[in-house]
């Protein structure tokens, strides 16, 4: 299999489980618990948190533990909901991922305002829209996709958290996508909170992080024992923990750039399919994302040929889903749904190989040249 679906899941680099495995074996002490057994678990997670808050220029006290990055966004909303009650607006833009969206329609339906904000067809945040929808004084939190699952465009997150600022509300970061592939520094950022999930780092799935500055009010979402400094309750998952610091330690060693194989993989499929659309390639675009629009062809029934001849990528929705709904952040960009049914998403990771970038993009062009004859009108199939 050529796999190329690491926005949605990376698979796990060999090193993160050999790090992880002795956890899930003979090291299998609570870290709470007082013993050699316990002690021992407790400093492989500290060392994690130590390993993560450099990954992003944090504090090792400012790094939460959580089951992903979903946890993290919901703790982030929930908890700013709380503890600025005389604040009621949230912003969003209208390309989040759908954690921070149903997360936003859950402050509103607890009475909040939200706002929307919109974006170019480049994909990039309307900051002149932004600039207007931020009311000092009433404006509780902006939650922000740092760069987009599908179309890969980064936004430009210090702009945002000066501007946020400025209007004294705080700032979230949802830099689930960008971890990994370009290096982020909370402090040049300028966020409050900042999400991630190691799943999308060469961990496996069931671990994440949440990073809350010791400067912002944070009231925790899960409660119980007291776990994470009271902070996020539950028994710390050990192995997962430390896999996700191995994750961080060697994304910050690890110089392995992607973008000349995803840069490969786009102009082989223009050459022979000049007629494509790339999104987003006027904008700051991750180094491993291609949002490609195929005119004229069905993206679940390429989708679908291309999983048949061992090529794993991305329907134009999210990672979050197997159906082809309409791609909302398409959408928001001003693309049509007919245009969105006809885009698939192509991720790599640092594990995908410079061979599989041919073998790739010939899969492709193949089995769009397939679709097409089987659909184009004008090819007469005669029987003898
Ligand atoms: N935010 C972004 C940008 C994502 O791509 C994802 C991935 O699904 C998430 C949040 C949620 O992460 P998880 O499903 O690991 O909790």
């Amino acid at each position: 299999m050529i796999y190329l679906d690491a926005n949605a899941t990376t698979p796990p680099d060999p090193a993160v489980i050999e790090a992880m495995l002795p956890f899930l074996s003979q090291h299998y002490g609570n870290a709470s618990s007082s013993h050699a057994a316990g002690r021992h678990a407790r400093r492989a997670v500290e060392n994690a948190r130590k390993q993560v808050a450099t990954l992003i220029g944090a504090d090792e006290s400012e790094i939460i533990f959580t089951s992903g990055a979903t946890e993290s966004i919901n703790s982030v909303l929930l908890s700013a909901r709380h503890t600025c009650p005389d604040r009621s607006l949230l912003i969003i833009s209208a390309t989040e991922h759908p954690a921070t969206l149903e997360c936003a329609e859950r402050w509103q339906a607890q009475g909040g305002q939200v706002k929307v904000i919109p974006v170019h067809q480049t994909g990039l945040l309307d900051l002149e829209a932004l600039k207007t929808a931020l009311i000092p004084g009433e404006t509780a939190l902006v939650s922000m996709l740092w760069a987009n699952n599908e179309t890969g465009v980064i936004q430009p997150m210090t702009e945002i958290a000066a501007l946020a600022h400025s209007a004294g509300a705080l700032v979230h970061a949802d830099a689930v996508q960008m971890l990994g592939k370009l290096s982020v520094d909370v402090r040049d950022a300028g966020v409050d909170f900042l999400s991630l999930s190691g799943h999308k780092m060469h961990t496996p799935k069931g671990i994440g992080a949440l990073f809350v500055s010791h400067h912002a009010p944070f009231q925790p979402m899960i409660i119980g024992g007291g776990q994470e400094k009271e902070r996020r309750s539950g028994t710390e998952n050990v192995p997962g923990i430390v896999a996700l610091g191995k994750a961080a330690e060697l994304a910050m060693i690890s110089h392995i750039d992607m973008q000349p194989l995803r840069d490969a993989l786009e102009q082989q499929l223009l050459a022979a399919l000049p007629e494509l659309e790339i999104h987003s390639q006027s904008a700051p675009r991750l180094p491993n994302t291609s949002s490609i629009h195929f005119p004229g062809v069905d993206a679940a029934a390429l989708l679908i040929r291309l999983d048949q001849k061992g090529l794993a990528c991305s329907g134009g929705s999210a990672c979050h889903t197997a159906s082809l709904h309409p791609s909302h952040v398409l959408e928001a960009m001003g693309y049509d749904a007919r245009h969105a049914a006809s885009t698939l998403r192509f991720s790599l990771s640092r594990l995908n190989t410079e061979a599989e970038i041919p073998q790739a993009a010939q899969a492709i062009i193949a089995a769009v040249h397939h679709l097409r004859a089987q659909w184009d009108p004008s090819v007469v199939v005669t029987m003898a």
